[in-house]
C-alpha cells in the first residue's frame, strides 16, 4: 500500500480525520521524508527528538537510523497509530503532549540508553507555531547540536534572510547557530496538501552565539524594540519601544556606527550586538 493509503486506511480505522487547527498536514511522500531524514545525517549514536510525529511516518525512518527517538505528538488520536506504526522498533519512546510546555530536560531523560548530552531536532512543524518552538529550542539551556526541520517555504527563507531582509525570526534563528535551506518539497507532498509549499531547513548550531553579546536577554529586547515598527527608521522606533531619551539613543547609534535612519531590517548580527552593547550604557543595568 503506498504512504497515502496507508495513513488515510489508519486514520479512517481509528475514526479520525485530519485536524487543521493542530496543522496536521501528514507527509506522505516517501522520497520527501527521505531527504529530511538524509539531512539530519543520523548515527547509530545519535538521540533524536522529533515534534509532532503524526502517524509516524518519518518516526519509522528515524528509528531506522538512530539509536534512540523520543517522539512527541499532541493529539492523542494520533499517538494511538504512532504506537502500532513503531511497535516493531524498540528504540522510540512516544510522549503524548504538548512541545512549547513540556520540559526537554525530562523528554531527554526517557531516552534510556547512552549518552544524550547531544542530541538533534527532527520535524515535520505544525506551521502554526513553528516560530514558538524554534524559540523554545534555540533558548533553552539543553540546546540540540542540529535541527532540521519543514516548514512553510516563506518562513524558510525568512530564516535564512541577510540584512537588507532580516526580521526578528532571522535574528533568533541565526544568533544561534547557521540556517540554510536543504530541500523544498512541493504542497502535494502532503495529505492534505496545505496552501503553500515547504522547505527543509538544517540548522547548525554553534558552541558560541554567532555575536559577541554580554547580555542575551538585554540584545533581544533591544531586537525585538527594533523590529516593533520595522518600516520606521530605527531611532524613532527604538526611543519609542524602549521608552529612552531621543539624544542619548541617537548617541548610542552613532557610537555603534549605525545611521539612525536605517531599517531593523538592515542591520547584520554584529551591528545589532554593538547596538544593544551602547544601549545598556543609556538604559543602565536595570532595564
Ligand atoms: N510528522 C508527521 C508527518 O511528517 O506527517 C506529522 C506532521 S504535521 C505537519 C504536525 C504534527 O504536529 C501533527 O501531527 C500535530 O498533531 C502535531 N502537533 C501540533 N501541535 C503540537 C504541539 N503543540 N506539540 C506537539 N505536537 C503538535
Amino acid at each position: 500500500m503506498s504512504l497515502t493509503g496507508d495513513v488515510l486506511h489508519r486514520l479512517k480505522k481509528a475514526g479520525l480525520s485530519p485536524r487543521k487547527g493542530l496543522g496536521q498536514n501528514f507527509l506522505v511522500d516517501e522520497t520527501a521524508l527521505r531527504r529530511i531524514v538524509q539531512a539530519a545525517e543520523l548515527t547509530s549514536d545519535d538521540t533524536v527528538l522529533e515534534i509532532g510525529a503524526g502517524p509516524g511516518g518519518l518516526t519509522r525512518l528515524l528509528a531506522a537510523q538512530a539509536r534512540q527517538v523520543v517522539a512527541v505528538e499532541i493529539d492523542p488520536g494520533l499517538v494511538e497509530i504512532l504506537q502500532s506504526v513503531v511497535s516493531d522498533f524498540g528504540n522510540v519512546q512516544i510522549v503524548q503532549g504538548d512541545i512549547l510546555t513540556l520540559p526537554l530536560e525530562s523528554l531527554l531523560s526517557l531516552a534510556p540508553v547512552g549518552s544524550h548530552e547531544q542530541f538533534k531536532v527532527v520535524g515535520n512543524l505544525p506551521y502554526y507555531i513553528t516560530s514558538a518552538i524554534l524559540r523554545r529550542l534555540l533558548e533553552s539551556s539543553r540546546k540540540p547540536s542540529l535541527l532540521v526541520v519543514t516548514v512553510q517555504e516563506e518562513v524558510a527563507r525568512r530564516i535564512v534572510a541577510q540584512p537588507g531582509e532580516m526580521s526578528l525570526l532571522a535574528v533568533s534563528v541565526q544568533f544561534y547557530g547557521r540556517p540554510r535551506i536543504v530541500g523544498r518539497i512541493p504542497a502535494g507532498a502532503f495529505y492534505p496538501p496545505p496552501k503553500v509549499d515547504s522547505a527543509i531547513v538544517r540548522v547548525d548550531l554553534t558552541q558560541q552565539a554567532r555575536a559577541d553579546v554580554d547580555d542575551v536577554g538585554w540584545f533581544f529586547s533591544v531586537v525585538r524594540a527594533g523590529f516593533s515598527a520595522r518600516r520606521k527608521q530605527l531611532h524613532n522606533t527604538l526611543v519609542h519601544s524602549l521608552a529612552l531619551p531621543a539624544p542619548e539613543v541617537r548617541a548610542a547609534l552613532d557610537r555603534a556606527a549605525i545611521d539612525p535612519s536605517r531599517r531593523a531590517q538592515t542591520l547584520s548580527l554584529d551591528e545589532w550586538a554593538r547596538l544593544s552593547h551602547e544601549l545598556r550604557c543609556v538604559a543602565g543595568p536595570q532595564s
